[in-house]
C-alpha cells in the first residue's frame, strides 16, 4: 500500500517526471503546494495550462511563441540565420545580445543510433527558407558532440551548392558541451570567430 494519501502521492508522480526530480524532491514539491494558499496554487496550476495552451512553435523558426510567427522573426533582418539544435539554444545566443540575425530550430540533430534522420528535423523547412532568396549566410551552432557536428556538416552539404556562405561557431566550446552551458564569453568567442566550412 502506498504511504501517501492519493491526492498527494498523485502530485508526487507527477512532479517526479520532470527532469532531474526524484521522489525526495517530488515530495518536497508536493509539501509545498500543500502549504500554498488556495490562490497561490490556483495560479501555479493555471500557469502549466496557460504555457500548454499558449505557446506553440513559430511557422518560419521553429522556435517557441505565442503567435504564429515570432517576434525575431518578425523584427530582425534575415540576411543570417544561425541554426540551433533547440529552443533553449536560442535563449543561450540571445544571451549575448550580439546576434542580430534570426534563427533556425532543427528540433533534434541526427543521430542514426536513436533512429533520427535527416527527415526527422527541420531541415527540409531550412531549405525552404533559403530558397526564398534572401539568405547570405547560415551560422551552424549545433553542439560542438557528435552529433551536432554530423548534423552541420550535413546540413552545409545542402547549402554550399546553393552559394549561401555556411559558417561554424568556432571551437573554444569545449568538445561534447552544449550551447545551454557555455559561459557568455566563450560563446561570444565562438559566434565572432565562426568559420567557413
Ligand atoms: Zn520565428
Amino acid at each position: 500500500m502506498d504511504v501517501f494519501i492519493e491526492p498527494i502521492g498523485k502530485l508526487i508522480n507527477e512532479f517526479s517526471k520532470l527532469p532531474g526530480v526524484g521522489k525526495k524532491t517530488a515530495q518536497r514539491y508536493a509539501y509545498k503546494i500543500i502549504g500554498m494558499t488556495d490562490a497561490e496554487a490556483k495560479a501555479f496550476a493555471d500557469s502549466i495550462v496557460n504555457c500548454k495552451s499558449k505557446v506553440r512553435y513559430c511557422k518560419v523558426c521553429g522556435n517557441f511563441t505565442e503567435n504564429d510567427v515570432c517576434d525575431i522573426c518578425k523584427k530582425r533582418e534575415n540576411s543570417t540565420i544561425c541554426v540551433v539544435k533547440e529552443p533553449k539554444d536560442v535563449i543561450a545566443m540571445e544571451k549575448l545580445h550580439e546576434y542580430k540575425g534570426v534563427y533556425h530550430v532543427l528540433h533534434g540533430v541526427i543521430s542514426p543510433m536513436d533512429g533520427v534522420g535527416p527527415n526527422d528535423i527541420r531541415i527540409k523547412e531550412l531549405l525552404s527558407r533559403v530558397n526564398d532568396g534572401e539568405v547570405k549566410e547560415v551560422i551552424m551552432a549545433t553542439n560542438p558532440d557528435v552529433e551536432g557536428e554530423a548534423t552541420a556538416m550535413y546540413i552545409a552539404k545542402l547549402l554550399k551548392p546553393l552559394g549561401i556562405n555556411v559558417t561554424r561557431l568556432a571551437h573554444g566550446i569545449p568538445i561534447g558541451s552544449e550551447l545551454e552551458y557555455t559561459d557568455e564569453v566563450t560563446l561570444s568567442r565562438a559566434l565572432l570567430e565562426r568559420k567557413q566550412i
